[in-house]
């Protein structure tokens, strides 16, 4: 079981960014746009933390925090904010918020900052070293960040390693390589598509038995990859 986490924002684009960045390090993550769905959501869910967005329509960030803040006391919260906002309200954090990040932000950062708070509250830490994926022959391990074929290690580059991360957790499912890209490299990045085909190909080399004839990793013509569950 990993820890679950909600996004409440509501441009669909960061929210989707900062989704991709907590699955891709083994959170169950939710998303609402608004307060008032966070609430409801918070009603029927068992939820450890709330990545909460400052500038919501309706009921606004604050609001939200304050109402999540009375009703279900366990659940940490990091706030949202753009630099021109209350500042000085969050960073007393008056309303009750465990931490808070100033946008744009580095999502490796948000990741730390979550990370730290759910040991501090006593909820990452077990769950987090336990884990194992495991795809036929292929395991990682989160605890060292190693991946193996049977019992050796694969050397892996870090990006390699991030995409075979990112497909042993997601098994089956397929990313067109556009969302990889994003993913892996980030939305910053205006590399070609032809970079992931690189790093697939090489990937290949270092995971398959027969790379030209590959068991894991598979092409789905005019889409992109995924790694089958074996
Ligand atoms: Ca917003």
């Amino acid at each position: 079981m990993s820890n679950r986490i909600l996004i409440v924002e509501d441009e669909e684009n960061i929210r989707s960014f900062i989704n991709v960045n907590l699955s891709i390090s083994g959170y169950e993550v939710l998303e609402a746009s608004t307060g008032e769905e966070a609430l409801s959501i918070c009603e029927r869910e068992k939820l450890d933390l709330i990545v909460l967005d400052i500038m919501l329509p309706g009921i606004d960030g604050y609001k939200t925090c304050e109402n999540i803040r009375k009703k279900y006391p366990s659940i940490a919260i990091i706030m949202l904010t753009a630099k021109n906002q209350d500042m000085d309200k969050i960073v007393g954090l008056e309303l009750g918020a465990d931490d808070y990040m100033v946008k744009p932000f580095n999502p490796t950062e948000l990741v730390y900052r979550i990370r730290a708070i759910l040991r501090r509250t006593g909820k990452g830490i077990k769950k987090e070293e336990e884990e194992i994926l495991i795809n036929g022959e292929i395991s990682l391990d989160k605890r060292s960040q190693k991946i193996y074929k049977l019992d050796n290690e694969l050397k892996l580059t870090i990006k390699e390693f991030q995409l075979m991360k990112l497909f042993m957790q997601n098994p089956d499912k397929a990313f067109t390589r556009d969302e990889l890209l994003d993913l892996i490299w980030g939305i910053e990045f205006y590399g070609d598509i032809k970079t992931v085909d690189v790093h697939i190909r090489r990937l290949r080399e270092k995971v398959e038995d027969d790379p030209s004839n590959p068991k894991y990793i598979e092409t789905i013509w005019g889409y992109g990859y995924r790694l089958k569950r074996c």
